[in-house]
């Protein structure tokens, strides 16, 4: 057994739990998502251009509800665990108030435990489902589509005149790689014990010379995120450019760097880290580190499916157009509070969020120096006072890495420079 906090309770586990120093983890900010892509053909470009390879995409951006790569595989595993618990899947308990429960209790089955019931054969170690080829096609199949009549093909509300709390006419860019799980799923279903989790920054990776391709762990992993080489006949996986994590890159000059996907972001919508570990599996307090604050001081940021157990390292600031039924299911019960956050920043979560993309170094903490107050008034019906705040990241080592403000200096360009880029 160990402790999953995404869940607040014990889950079965097969292997006894370990936990590394530092987590990698990240945010992403689905408000910002453009779907430009330039995240996934960052990845491609550097881990996935090989002969064997033409299929895989490690980082990918499928538009939801219908998108995803391989097709449909949130539909599939929740079905699966609907099948292995029918209609025990869900919460008890208030969100919230306990930091090891923030989100209350799962009451269900997760996919190390679903699978007891289901109708895998005794070699399967985890509830999944292995994708047909046809699946990992098309991995941006239904970009741009929104919510359609149930059963009527191309059929959306048309006419516009949307408003939030929620549209009629929705869809969002769900932006994807490895969540480099707690307890992650792939590493259970190996029964060659190929793939490991690193004690220094939790990193999970498969070890190339001992996987056999048997493909459990693509059959395990809930978020589909191992994909099998047919040419090399073994499994591969985001690697979460550990070299760069590391500082051992050699554009990093020796400090850690974030991950090319992070790197490349358009919309300025990720931010990765390293977080600081308990030995009981918990994030431990690190007050001013910008993960921690925005997962568990703000708790703007929330797991993906936290009900699949995996406990994974990358957290969503949910959309806030989409109905919420849609992302209850999604991102589970911290979504009223992590929506009403985002939607009333105070005046910390308004400079964390600065911290977006303004540097490829890793940020390890932050710190906000009080500025003017520049604007008050009114925001979603609500009275508003912004202050120009200075807020500043600090690296691994305690230096200083840049310092930006709320209200960004206008900067004009020379008139020799007027037609220049
Ligand atoms: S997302 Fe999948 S591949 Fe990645 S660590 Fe979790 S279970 Fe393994
Ligand atoms: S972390 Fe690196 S390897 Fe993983 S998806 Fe992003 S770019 Fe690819
Ligand atoms: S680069 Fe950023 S904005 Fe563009 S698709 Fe990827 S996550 Fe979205």
């Amino acid at each position: 057994m160990v402790y999953n906090w995404h869940l607040g309770r014990q889950m079965n586990y097969p292997y006894e739990a370990a936990y590394p120093e530092r987590q990698f983890a990240f945010v992403f900010n689905i408000n910002r998502c453009i779907a430009c892509q330039t995240c996934t053909m960052a990845c491609k470009s550097t881990w996935t251009f090989n002969k064997g390879q033409e299929h895989m995409w490690w980082a990918n951006v499928e538009t939801k509800p219908y998108g995803g790569y391989p097709h449909h595989w949130d539909m599939k595993t929740l079905q699966l665990l609907e099948e292995a618990n029918p209609g025990g899947q869900v919460w008890k308990g208030p969100a919230g108030g306990d930091p090891e429960k923030p989100y209350g209790e799962f009451a269900g089955k997760t996919v190390f435990e679903g699978r007891d019931t289901s109708l895998k054969p005794d070699s399967s170690r985890v509830l999944g489902y292995l994708p047909t080829d046809e699946e990992w096609n098309s991995p941006n199949l239904y970009e741009d589509n929104p919510l359609g009549k149930r059963g009527q093909r191309d059929n959306y509300k048309m006419g516009g005149g949307e408003r939030l709390p929620v549209h009629n006419s929705w869809f969002f860019y769900l932006a994807r790689i490895c969540n480099h799980c707690s307890y992650p799923a792939c590493l259970a279903a190996c029964p060659r014990q190929a793939i490991y989790k690193r004690p220094e920054d939790g990193i999970v990776l498969v070890d190339q010379a001992e996987c056999r391709g048997y493909r459990k762990c693509v059959e395990a992993c809930p978020y589909k995120k191992v994909m099998y080489r047919g040419n090399t006949r073994i499994s591969e996986k985001c690697i979460a450019c550990y070299p760069r994590v590391e500082g051992t890159d050699p554009e990093s000059d020796g400090e850690p760097m974030e991950t090319r996907c992070m790197a490349a972001c358009i919309g300025q919508i990720r931010m990765q880290g390293l977080v600081k570990m308990n030995q009981d599996g918990v994030w431990a307090e690190d007050r001013q580190h910008p993960l921690y604050y925005l997962v568990h001081v703000a708790k703007v940021a929330l797991p993906l499916y936290p009900q699949f157990g995996t406990e994974p390292n990358g957290y969503y600031i949910p959309p806030r157009w989409v109905p919420k039924q849609h992302l209850y299911q999604m991102f589970g019960p911290g979504v009223d509070h992590a929506i009403e956050r985002y939607a009333h920043p105070d005046r910390e979560l308004l400079a964390v969020l600065q911290l977006f993309r303004r540097s490829n170094r890793i940020i390890f903490r932050y710190e906000i120096e009080e500025g003017p107050r520049i604007y008050e008034g009114e925001l979603r019906g609500r009275p508003v006072t912004i202050y120009n705040d200075t807020i500043i990241a600090f690296g691994k080592k305690g230096q200083e890495l840049f310092r930006t403000t709320i209200d960004e200096p206008v900067h004009v360009r020379p008139p020799e420079r007027l037609n220049s880029i």
